[in-house]
């Protein structure tokens, strides 16, 4: 396809087109029908690929994945989002319809016109605009998901296990989640700091608080336990990261009696960890600081870990650096490079290559009456546009 064929696209249209698919994970509701249409009408070989299963809440799961590449050669710029969003609460909280896509003021109002159905289709139109006037050097790639909201165990950590099992190179990857705080383009993400949660049973045996010899209390070796492992400093810090840090949550024994040495007690913890640490790192630790209790106390002490994901950290080089000038060139502002924050699907997309994160406001993502300026999208388009052109002659 030569680039003169091409017509640009309007990111608010696409943005609305995008709004009016209630695709409320894991639903799809047809989001990835526009995207795919809009994409192969830009020339972009689109792949669909489903995967099915479980989703850890005892229900299965059909899940659409998109990647979608246009040209062949090196190197390979992706943009990575999802289709997907979160659930509207109280429909009737909302000022506007939140699948209507209703734009009031400027301001475009819907469930999802934030995370992140603006973001894919402001690079969906710098995408057009680029093609409109010529071939870029390079190629260019969508990882799209509807499956980053909710478990996210047949997304994009999929697309990513199938594509690296092909060969398939990515050289860099943007993904579209709101980075910025309070200004377009103020803040980029280059990290993510990991998060490991942990349960704990002590097993005692119950019996009357006057007979202690014939019960085994288990709260004081969980007290004792959770002492140990509050007092521990994981580490001091890694660069752009705060120190690694546990929190124990919540305490659970639920004994009502007063004359009870109750059987079990339970406590749960979260621990948010920089590059530093490992999931697996933190789970051998743990289950070493519970054997030594268990040897001392003689009570059984049983632990569950879910490890939701890894730490990690995109190396300030090349690539974070044409992303900074492309957004201070279109904003004026030199975006501050950021590991703080909740996880995102960059966590998966690492394993293949450097990933940040660039895109709209968050203030209202997962509130009611979602919304976004149409002036920010449209100035998101340009920033995107900035940043494709940078970064493709840059790695080029
Ligand atoms: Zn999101």
């Amino acid at each position: 396809m030569s680039g003169a064929s091409v017509t640009p696209i309007d990111p608010v249209e696409l943005t609305r087109d995008l709004i009016r698919r209630p695709s409320v994970t894991p639903v799809d509701a047809g989001a990835m029908d526009v995207l795919e249409r809009v994409l192969t009408g830009l020339g972009f070989a689109c792949r669909r690929m489903v995967f099915e299963g479980p989703t850890g809440q005892g229900q299965d799961a059909r899940i659409e994945n998109l990647y979608a590449r246009r040209g062949t050669a090196a190197p390979n710029l992706c943009f990575a989002g999802h289709t997907d969003v979160v659930p509207t609460g109280a429909e009737t909280a909302w000022s506007a319809a939140p699948f209507e896509a209703e734009v009031r003021d400027g301001v475009l109002y819907g469930r999802g016109a934030v995370d992140m159905k603006g973001g894919i289709a402001a690079w969906v139109a710098a995408v057009s605009q680029i093609l409109a006037e010529g071939e870029p050097d390079g190629s260019l790639s969508f990882l799209i998901t509807g499956d980053e909201e909710g478990p996210a165990l047949h997304g994009t950590k999929r697309v990513v296990q199938a594509l690296t099992a092909e060969g398939e190179i990515i050289d860099a990857c943007v993904v579209g989640e709101p980075s910025s705080q309070q200004a377009l383009g103020d803040m980029i993400k280059i990290g993510r700091r990991g998060s490991l949660n942990t349960w704990i049973t002590v097993h005692g045996k119950q019996g009357h608080v006057a007979y202690p010899d014939r019960a085994a209390n288990p709260v004081p070796v969980l007290a004792r336990l959770l002492a140990r492992l509050d007092a521990h400093v994981l580490d001091a810090g890694y660069p752009e990261f705060q120190p690694s840090n546990l929190e124990i949550t919540t305490i659970d024994v639920g004994n009502p009696a007063t004359n009870l040495i109750p059987a079990e007690a339970k406590a749960r913890l979260n621990i948010r960890f920089n590059p530093a640490q490992t999931g697996d790192g933190l789970i051998d630790w743990l289950n070493r600081e519970a054997g030594a209790e268990q040897a001392a106390s003689g009570l059984r002490i049983t632990l569950e870990h879910l490890c939701s994901g890894e730490a990690f950290l995109t190396e300030k080089g090349a690539f974070v650096a044409a992303v900074q000038d492309a957004v201070e060139i279109e904003t004026g502002r030199r975006p501050e490079a950021s590991t703080t924050g909740g996880t995102s699907d960059a966590r998966f997309i690492r394993a293949m290559c450097p990933v940040l994160e660039l895109g709209l406001v968050g203030q209202t993502m997962h509130q009611v009456d979602e919304r976004a300026p149409v002036a920010e999208i449209e100035a998101l388009t340009r920033v995107y546009r900035r940043v494709i052109q940078t970064v493709l002659e840059r790695l080029s």
